[in-house]
């Protein structure tokens, strides 16, 4: 079944990158426009009907943040941040803001193009019509079982806390995609919970314990150091 082609907005004002980009995207079947600045961009998606938006956060006319917040008024569509710096205050900030996931540059291009995919299908997971609630996450040897509360692995039986299943759960249905320590303290522990996030490592430090065959160097929940976790993709071996 063909697909139609997924339209993706780089919002870039370094040419040279904005052209990489676009030529990446181009050959691996997306349909792209640019943006190099932040209030046309902000027009254009106004005006266009987009998948998924790049969305470089150092900009002439208007920072990348207040792009992002600009178009989460009235747009939940997939955005990822491009991150020039290891800066994990700006990454975090963007996820606050609304930003779907990040990548930092300079990034491969499977890298951009598996983020780019991941986004995607989490975001039509979470608002799309074909509703695809997966009754199960399964990766590389790892079962989570939603309709039976049941966790294995290589078929045999993992006994998590509530809690700890709570974070596992939350992770795994978006799975490839980071999610900030203050969004799973908020989403697990509630609104009100006004502690440290200490709570939560004493949890994953746990959860690893269970999980990994070494909690050291774990592979099914990686860490985003300063900014959270990432579970990793369904499928992956
Ligand atoms: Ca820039």
């Amino acid at each position: 079944m063909p697909e139609s082609k997924p339209n993706v907005l780089v919002v870039e004002d370094d040419k040279n990158i904005s052209d990489f980009l676009a030529a990446i995207l181009t050959s691996n079947g997306y349909g792209v426009m640019c943006a190099s600045e932040g209030k046309k961009a902000i027009s254009m998606t106004a005006d266009n009907r987009f998948d998924v938006i790049l969305l470089d956060l150092g900009l002439p006319d208007l920072d990348g943040i207040k792009v992002l917040k600009s178009i989460r008024e009235w747009s939940n569509l997939p955005i990822i941040v491009v991150s020039a710096r290891e800066d994990e205050l700006e990454k975090v900030e963007a996820l606050d803001a609304g930003a779907d996931d990040y990548v930092t540059k300079p990034f491969g291009n499977n890298e951009l193009l598996a983020r780019i995919r991941t986004t995607m299908r989490v975001h039509r997971r979470a608002f799309g019509d074909e509703a695809e609630a997966e009754p199960r996450y399964s990766a590389d040897g790892l079962n989570v079982d939603y309709e039976r509360r049941r966790i294995t692995k290589h078929g045999a039986s993992i006994h998590l806390t509530p809690i700890e299943y709570k974070i596992v759960v939350l992770l795994s249905q978006s799975a490839g995609k980071v999610l900030t320590r203050d969004y799973i303290i908020t989403r697990v522990w509630g609104e009100h919970y006004d502690g440290d996030d200490q709570i939560l490592r004493v949890n994953m430090a746990n959860i690893r314990r269970k999980l990994e065959d070494n909690p050291a160097d774990p592979r099914y929940i990686l860490t985003e150091v300063g900014v959270g976790y990432r579970m990793i993709e369904e499928g992956a071996e």
